[in-house]
Protein backbone atom coordinates (compact mmCIF):
# COMPACT_ATOMS: atom_id res chain seq x y z
CA UNK A 1 0.00 0.00 0.00
CA UNK A 2 1.45 3.49 -1.36
CA UNK A 3 0.17 6.78 -0.28
CA UNK A 4 0.05 9.23 -2.82
CA UNK A 5 -0.38 13.11 -3.47
CA UNK A 6 -2.09 13.72 -6.93
CA UNK A 7 -2.68 17.66 -8.35
CA UNK A 8 -5.56 17.97 -10.12
CA UNK A 9 -6.04 21.23 -12.27
CA UNK A 10 -9.01 22.67 -15.28
CA UNK A 11 -9.28 26.17 -17.09
CA UNK A 12 -11.24 25.05 -19.79
CA UNK A 13 -15.26 24.14 -20.27
CA UNK A 14 -16.83 24.13 -16.56
CA UNK A 15 -13.82 23.59 -14.26
CA UNK A 16 -15.63 23.38 -11.04
CA UNK A 17 -17.44 20.46 -12.24
CA UNK A 18 -13.97 18.89 -14.16
CA UNK A 19 -12.44 18.75 -10.58
CA UNK A 20 -15.63 16.96 -9.14
CA UNK A 21 -16.13 14.36 -11.94
CA UNK A 22 -12.42 13.26 -11.89
CA UNK A 23 -12.99 13.26 -7.62
CA UNK A 24 -15.99 11.19 -8.64
CA UNK A 25 -13.93 9.02 -11.04
CA UNK A 26 -10.90 8.28 -8.53
CA UNK A 27 -13.66 7.51 -6.26
CA UNK A 28 -14.53 4.35 -7.89
CA UNK A 29 -11.20 2.92 -9.13
CA UNK A 30 -10.12 0.11 -7.42
CA UNK A 31 -7.24 -0.35 -5.43
CA UNK A 32 -7.64 3.41 -4.37
CA UNK A 33 -8.88 4.96 -1.09
CA UNK A 34 -9.47 8.72 -1.33
CA UNK A 35 -8.39 9.90 1.68
CA UNK A 36 -8.27 13.88 1.44
CA UNK A 37 -9.50 16.65 -0.81
CA UNK A 38 -8.50 20.14 -0.93
CA UNK A 39 -11.12 22.75 -1.59
CA UNK A 40 -10.77 24.07 -4.91
CA UNK A 41 -8.66 27.54 -5.15
CA UNK A 42 -8.75 29.75 -8.25
CA UNK A 43 -5.11 31.01 -9.63
CA UNK A 44 -3.41 32.60 -12.82
CA UNK A 45 -2.54 30.42 -15.46
CA UNK A 46 1.58 30.33 -15.18
CA UNK A 47 3.92 29.66 -18.48
CA UNK A 48 1.40 28.90 -20.98
CA UNK A 49 0.48 30.44 -24.17
CA UNK A 50 -1.34 34.33 -22.86
CA UNK A 51 -4.78 34.83 -22.51
CA UNK A 52 -5.78 32.01 -20.39
CA UNK A 53 -8.73 31.86 -17.77
CA UNK A 54 -7.73 31.46 -14.43
CA UNK A 55 -6.88 27.90 -13.35
CA UNK A 56 -8.72 25.96 -10.42
CA UNK A 57 -6.59 23.84 -8.53
CA UNK A 58 -6.97 21.08 -5.73
CA UNK A 59 -4.96 18.47 -4.62
CA UNK A 60 -6.07 14.92 -3.21
CA UNK A 61 -5.02 12.41 -0.93
CA UNK A 62 -4.73 8.45 -2.01
CA UNK A 63 -3.71 5.12 -0.41
CA UNK A 64 -3.01 2.77 -3.02
CA UNK A 65 -2.25 -0.53 -4.21
CA UNK A 66 -1.45 0.68 -7.53
CA UNK A 67 2.22 0.98 -8.71
CA UNK A 68 3.76 4.41 -9.70
CA UNK A 69 2.41 3.17 -13.85
CA UNK A 70 -0.48 2.70 -12.99
CA UNK A 71 -1.44 5.57 -10.87
CA UNK A 72 -0.01 7.47 -14.17
CA UNK A 73 -2.24 4.95 -16.28
CA UNK A 74 -4.97 5.66 -14.38
CA UNK A 75 -5.29 9.60 -13.90
CA UNK A 76 -4.35 9.59 -18.07
CA UNK A 77 -7.72 7.30 -17.90
CA UNK A 78 -9.32 9.71 -16.11
CA UNK A 79 -8.13 13.30 -17.98
CA UNK A 80 -9.19 10.90 -21.43
CA UNK A 81 -12.70 10.82 -20.08
CA UNK A 82 -13.15 14.38 -19.27
CA UNK A 83 -11.69 15.22 -22.76
CA UNK A 84 -8.63 16.08 -22.08
CA UNK A 85 -6.96 17.14 -25.08
CA UNK A 86 -3.41 17.54 -25.87
CA UNK A 87 -1.88 20.78 -27.92
CA UNK A 88 0.13 23.31 -26.75
CA UNK A 89 2.43 23.22 -23.89
CA UNK A 90 0.51 24.03 -20.63
CA UNK A 91 -2.07 25.01 -22.66
CA UNK A 92 -5.87 25.56 -21.63
CA UNK A 93 -7.33 21.73 -20.16
CA UNK A 94 -10.52 20.48 -19.23
CA UNK A 95 -8.55 18.35 -16.67
CA UNK A 96 -4.89 17.51 -15.72
CA UNK A 97 -3.80 14.80 -13.06
CA UNK A 98 -0.16 15.21 -12.14
CA UNK A 99 1.12 12.06 -9.37
CA UNK A 100 2.87 15.02 -6.86
CA UNK A 101 4.37 12.42 -4.25
CA UNK A 102 4.22 8.34 -3.83
CA UNK A 103 5.38 7.62 -1.29
CA UNK A 104 9.13 8.04 -0.50
CA UNK A 105 10.05 7.12 -4.45
CA UNK A 106 11.70 8.93 -6.26
CA UNK A 107 13.08 8.09 -10.01
CA UNK A 108 13.06 9.81 -13.17
CA UNK A 109 12.19 7.52 -16.16
CA UNK A 110 10.69 7.81 -19.26
CA UNK A 111 7.17 9.19 -19.00
CA UNK A 112 7.22 9.35 -16.05
CA UNK A 113 9.32 11.31 -13.46
CA UNK A 114 8.52 11.00 -9.27
CA UNK A 115 8.08 13.32 -7.52
CA UNK A 116 6.71 15.97 -9.78
CA UNK A 117 9.24 17.54 -11.34
CA UNK A 118 8.24 20.97 -11.19
CA UNK A 119 6.15 20.70 -8.24
CA UNK A 120 8.60 22.27 -5.73
CA UNK A 121 7.90 25.88 -6.84
CA UNK A 122 4.74 25.90 -7.50
CA UNK A 123 2.39 27.81 -4.74
CA UNK A 124 -0.65 26.55 -6.70
CA UNK A 125 0.13 22.65 -5.72
CA UNK A 126 1.87 23.31 -2.38
CA UNK A 127 -0.80 25.26 -1.14
CA UNK A 128 -3.62 22.35 -1.44
CA UNK A 129 -1.13 19.71 -0.65
CA UNK A 130 -0.54 21.89 2.59
CA UNK A 131 -4.06 22.04 3.38
CA UNK A 132 -4.36 18.04 3.13
CA UNK A 133 -0.86 16.46 3.79
CA UNK A 134 1.35 19.08 5.44
CA UNK A 135 3.45 16.32 6.83
CA UNK A 136 3.74 14.32 3.46
CA UNK A 137 8.13 14.14 3.12
CA UNK A 138 8.89 15.38 -0.30
CA UNK A 139 11.89 12.96 -0.55
CA UNK A 140 14.07 14.34 -2.49
CA UNK A 141 14.52 17.79 -0.39
CA UNK A 142 13.86 16.09 2.38
CA UNK A 143 11.52 18.35 3.77
CA UNK A 144 7.70 18.45 4.48
CA UNK A 145 5.69 19.76 1.77
CA UNK A 146 4.68 22.47 4.40
CA UNK A 147 8.43 23.54 4.71
CA UNK A 148 8.42 23.48 0.99
CA UNK A 149 5.70 25.98 0.95
CA UNK A 150 7.36 28.37 3.33
CA UNK A 151 10.89 27.96 1.22
CA UNK A 152 8.94 29.98 -1.37
CA UNK A 153 7.33 32.08 0.94
CA UNK A 154 10.17 33.90 2.11
CA UNK A 155 10.08 37.98 1.89
CA UNK A 156 13.04 38.00 -0.05
CA UNK A 157 13.99 34.84 -1.98
CA UNK A 158 16.91 33.50 -2.76
CA UNK A 159 17.06 31.84 -6.80
CA UNK A 160 20.32 30.43 -8.21
CA UNK A 161 20.45 29.44 -11.82
CA UNK A 162 22.79 26.56 -11.70
CA UNK A 163 24.93 25.35 -14.86
CA UNK A 164 28.17 24.26 -16.15
CA UNK A 165 29.66 26.74 -18.34
CA UNK A 166 28.16 27.54 -21.43
CA UNK A 167 24.99 25.88 -19.97
CA UNK A 168 23.49 29.44 -20.55
CA UNK A 169 23.53 30.36 -16.68
CA UNK A 170 24.33 34.40 -16.79
CA UNK A 171 21.57 34.38 -20.14
CA UNK A 172 18.49 33.01 -18.14
CA UNK A 173 19.90 34.24 -14.61
CA UNK A 174 19.26 37.50 -16.42
CA UNK A 175 16.44 37.33 -17.70
CA UNK A 176 14.69 35.91 -14.95
CA UNK A 177 15.84 38.37 -12.93
CA UNK A 178 14.84 41.31 -15.31
CA UNK A 179 11.03 39.39 -15.72
CA UNK A 180 10.96 39.52 -11.94
CA UNK A 181 12.50 42.67 -11.17
CA UNK A 182 15.07 41.21 -8.86
CA UNK A 183 18.47 41.94 -7.97
CA UNK A 184 20.87 40.00 -10.25
CA UNK A 185 24.26 38.55 -8.51
CA UNK A 186 26.42 37.37 -11.47
CA UNK A 187 29.64 35.15 -10.54
CA UNK A 188 32.25 37.17 -9.06
CA UNK A 189 34.95 34.50 -10.75
CA UNK A 190 35.04 31.42 -12.70
CA UNK A 191 34.52 27.86 -10.94
CA UNK A 192 38.09 26.31 -12.00
CA UNK A 193 37.78 22.59 -13.55
CA UNK A 194 40.23 20.47 -11.91
CA UNK A 195 43.10 20.09 -14.11
CA UNK A 196 46.56 19.52 -13.58
CA UNK A 197 48.42 22.89 -13.15
CA UNK A 198 50.20 22.87 -9.80
CA UNK A 199 48.56 25.77 -8.65
CA UNK A 200 44.82 24.65 -9.25
CA UNK A 201 43.95 24.64 -5.38
CA UNK A 202 45.29 27.84 -5.10
CA UNK A 203 43.18 29.51 -7.42
CA UNK A 204 39.84 27.14 -6.60
CA UNK A 205 40.28 28.73 -3.14
CA UNK A 206 40.82 32.21 -4.45
CA UNK A 207 37.66 32.21 -6.74
CA UNK A 208 35.80 30.58 -4.18
CA UNK A 209 36.33 33.16 -1.71
CA UNK A 210 35.56 35.79 -3.92
CA UNK A 211 32.14 34.16 -4.62
CA UNK A 212 31.19 33.32 -1.60
CA UNK A 213 31.83 37.31 -0.44
CA UNK A 214 29.30 38.05 -2.68
CA UNK A 215 26.54 36.02 -0.86
CA UNK A 216 27.66 36.13 3.01
CA UNK A 217 24.56 36.34 5.04
CA UNK A 218 26.42 39.48 6.34
CA UNK A 219 25.95 41.21 3.59
CA UNK A 220 22.67 39.87 2.38
CA UNK A 221 20.44 42.74 1.73
CA UNK A 222 16.31 42.41 1.92
CA UNK A 223 14.96 44.32 -0.47
CA UNK A 224 11.41 42.77 -1.46
CA UNK A 225 11.75 41.04 -4.61
CA UNK A 226 14.94 39.20 -3.89
CA UNK A 227 17.82 37.80 -5.74
CA UNK A 228 18.52 36.03 -8.77
CA UNK A 229 22.19 34.14 -8.91
CA UNK A 230 24.05 32.88 -12.10
CA UNK A 231 26.02 30.29 -9.83
CA UNK A 232 25.75 28.51 -6.55
CA UNK A 233 28.97 28.18 -4.18
CA UNK A 234 28.61 23.95 -4.12
CA UNK A 235 29.16 23.83 -7.17
CA UNK A 236 33.33 24.30 -6.30
CA UNK A 237 32.93 21.39 -4.21
CA UNK A 238 31.50 19.32 -7.26
CA UNK A 239 34.19 20.76 -9.65
CA UNK A 240 36.90 19.87 -7.04
CA UNK A 241 36.06 16.38 -6.25
CA UNK A 242 38.50 13.94 -6.40
CA UNK A 243 41.17 16.42 -6.93
CA UNK A 244 41.39 18.29 -4.06
CA UNK A 245 41.35 15.89 -0.99
CA UNK A 246 40.46 18.81 1.61
CA UNK A 247 38.12 20.60 -0.41
CA UNK A 248 35.43 19.95 2.36
CA UNK A 249 37.51 21.53 5.10
CA UNK A 250 38.27 24.73 3.53
CA UNK A 251 35.10 25.17 1.77
CA UNK A 252 33.50 24.91 5.36
CA UNK A 253 35.84 27.51 6.27
CA UNK A 254 35.12 30.32 3.23
CA UNK A 255 31.96 29.35 2.55
CA UNK A 256 30.15 28.72 5.97
CA UNK A 257 28.72 31.45 6.51
CA UNK A 258 26.88 31.60 2.59
CA UNK A 259 23.13 32.26 2.53
CA UNK A 260 21.47 28.98 0.34
CA UNK A 261 19.46 29.71 -2.36
CA UNK A 262 15.73 28.98 -1.77
CA UNK A 263 15.26 27.51 -5.43
CA UNK A 264 17.78 26.32 -7.65
CA UNK A 265 17.28 25.93 -11.63
CA UNK A 266 19.22 23.58 -13.29
CA UNK A 267 20.29 24.11 -16.46
CA UNK A 268 21.35 20.60 -18.37
CA UNK A 269 22.63 20.88 -22.30
CA UNK A 270 23.88 18.07 -24.28
CA UNK A 271 27.18 17.57 -25.33
CA UNK A 272 26.91 18.42 -28.94
CA UNK A 273 24.79 21.78 -27.67
CA UNK A 274 28.49 22.53 -25.23
CA UNK A 275 30.43 21.54 -28.11
CA UNK A 276 28.60 23.81 -30.40
CA UNK A 277 28.68 26.73 -28.18
CA UNK A 278 32.54 26.44 -27.37
CA UNK A 279 32.84 26.86 -31.33
CA UNK A 280 30.81 29.82 -31.36
CA UNK A 281 32.70 31.09 -28.56
CA UNK A 282 36.16 30.06 -30.20
CA UNK A 283 34.86 31.71 -33.60
CA UNK A 284 33.43 35.14 -31.65
CA UNK A 285 35.88 35.62 -28.57
CA UNK A 286 34.94 39.17 -27.02
CA UNK A 287 34.63 41.97 -27.19
CA UNK A 288 32.41 40.58 -30.37
CA UNK A 289 29.71 39.45 -28.17
CA UNK A 290 29.11 38.38 -24.61
CA UNK A 291 26.84 35.56 -25.08
CA UNK A 292 28.71 32.22 -23.59
CA UNK A 293 31.03 34.37 -22.32
CA UNK A 294 31.81 32.02 -19.31
CA UNK A 295 32.72 29.71 -21.46
CA UNK A 296 35.93 31.79 -22.32
CA UNK A 297 37.70 31.41 -19.14
CA UNK A 298 37.24 27.44 -18.93
CA UNK A 299 38.49 26.81 -22.84
CA UNK A 300 41.55 29.05 -21.71
CA UNK A 301 41.95 26.88 -18.70
CA UNK A 302 41.20 23.59 -20.67
CA UNK A 303 42.49 23.70 -23.62
CA UNK A 304 46.06 24.17 -21.79
CA UNK A 305 45.94 21.00 -20.08
CA UNK A 306 43.64 18.85 -22.46
CA UNK A 307 45.67 17.49 -25.19
CA UNK A 308 42.32 16.12 -26.48
CA UNK A 309 41.18 19.55 -26.79
CA UNK A 310 37.34 20.37 -27.94
CA UNK A 311 36.08 16.94 -27.19
CA UNK A 312 38.13 17.02 -23.85
CA UNK A 313 36.91 19.97 -22.73
CA UNK A 314 33.34 18.55 -23.56
CA UNK A 315 33.98 15.57 -21.79
CA UNK A 316 34.98 17.48 -18.60
CA UNK A 317 32.10 19.93 -18.84
CA UNK A 318 29.37 16.89 -18.89
CA UNK A 319 31.64 14.86 -15.95
CA UNK A 320 30.83 18.12 -14.34
CA UNK A 321 27.02 18.66 -15.24
CA UNK A 322 26.33 15.07 -14.41
CA UNK A 323 27.98 15.46 -10.62
CA UNK A 324 26.00 18.78 -10.55
CA UNK A 325 22.68 17.06 -11.07
CA UNK A 326 23.50 14.07 -8.56
CA UNK A 327 24.28 16.52 -5.89
CA UNK A 328 20.68 18.29 -6.10
CA UNK A 329 18.85 15.93 -7.20
CA UNK A 330 19.97 12.71 -4.83
CA UNK A 331 17.55 11.67 -1.94
CA UNK A 332 17.43 13.51 1.53
CA UNK A 333 18.49 16.62 0.76
CA UNK A 334 18.92 17.98 4.30
CA UNK A 335 22.52 19.25 3.70
CA UNK A 336 23.71 22.87 3.93
CA UNK A 337 23.69 24.85 0.89
CA UNK A 338 21.73 22.68 -1.38
CA UNK A 339 18.24 24.43 -2.26
CA UNK A 340 15.38 22.74 -0.78
CA UNK A 341 13.65 23.11 -4.02
CA UNK A 342 15.48 22.43 -7.62
CA UNK A 343 14.09 22.47 -11.08
CA UNK A 344 15.92 20.95 -14.17
CA UNK A 345 15.63 22.72 -17.08
CA UNK A 346 16.67 21.50 -20.30
CA UNK A 347 19.13 24.55 -21.93
CA UNK A 348 19.79 23.26 -25.56
CA UNK A 349 17.24 26.20 -26.65
CA UNK A 350 18.03 28.80 -24.79
CA UNK A 351 14.75 30.86 -25.31
CA UNK A 352 12.85 27.82 -24.18
CA UNK A 353 15.14 27.73 -20.95
CA UNK A 354 14.31 30.88 -20.53
CA UNK A 355 10.56 30.15 -20.25
CA UNK A 356 10.52 27.23 -18.04
CA UNK A 357 12.78 28.88 -15.82
CA UNK A 358 10.87 32.34 -15.66
CA UNK A 359 7.44 29.96 -15.18
CA UNK A 360 9.25 28.33 -12.78
CA UNK A 361 9.86 31.26 -10.64
CA UNK A 362 6.51 32.75 -11.57
CA UNK A 363 4.80 30.11 -9.97
CA UNK A 364 6.48 30.82 -6.77
CA UNK A 365 4.02 34.19 -6.36
P1 LIG B 1 3.55 20.01 -15.94
O1 LIG B 1 4.10 18.61 -15.98
O2 LIG B 1 4.62 21.07 -16.01
O3 LIG B 1 2.59 20.25 -14.83
P2 LIG B 1 1.45 19.45 -17.77
O4 LIG B 1 0.80 18.79 -16.61
O5 LIG B 1 0.63 20.41 -18.57
O6 LIG B 1 2.77 20.20 -17.31
P3 LIG B 1 1.19 17.21 -19.46
O7 LIG B 1 1.03 17.55 -20.90
O8 LIG B 1 -0.06 16.91 -18.68
O9 LIG B 1 2.03 18.35 -18.75
O10 LIG B 1 2.13 15.95 -19.28
C1 LIG B 1 3.22 15.72 -20.11
C2 LIG B 1 3.83 14.36 -19.75
O11 LIG B 1 4.41 14.38 -18.47
C3 LIG B 1 2.86 13.21 -19.67
O12 LIG B 1 2.75 12.61 -20.92
C4 LIG B 1 3.48 12.28 -18.65
O13 LIG B 1 3.98 11.11 -19.27
C5 LIG B 1 4.66 13.04 -18.13
N1 LIG B 1 4.87 12.91 -16.68
C6 LIG B 1 6.08 12.66 -16.13
N2 LIG B 1 6.01 12.62 -14.81
C7 LIG B 1 4.72 12.85 -14.47
C8 LIG B 1 4.04 12.91 -13.22
N3 LIG B 1 4.69 12.74 -12.05
N4 LIG B 1 2.71 13.16 -13.25
C9 LIG B 1 2.06 13.35 -14.43
N5 LIG B 1 2.66 13.28 -15.65
C10 LIG B 1 3.98 13.04 -15.67
CA1 LIG C 1 0.42 19.81 -14.51
CA1 LIG D 1 -0.06 16.67 -16.39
Amino acid sequence: MARCLIGCGSNLGRPRQHLADALDLLRTMPGVTLLAASRPRETRAVGGPPGQGTVLNGAVLVDTELSPDDVLGMLTAIENTLHRERTERWGPRTIDLDLLLYDNAAFDRDGLTVPHPRMTTRRFVLEPCVEIAPDFIHPLAGCTVRELLDNISRPHPHVAVIGVPGSGAPEVAAHVADTLLARLLHAPAAVPTPDDRPDYARRWEKSLAASAAAVSAETWPQDPHGTVADFWLDTFLVAAEERLPEADATFARIAGNAVTPNVGILLVASAAELEERLAFRQRRPAPQTDTFADLSATTTALTEVTPAGTAGTVRTLVSLQERLRRRLLSPRNDAPGRPKSVVVVEADDLGQAMGEAVAAVEAMV
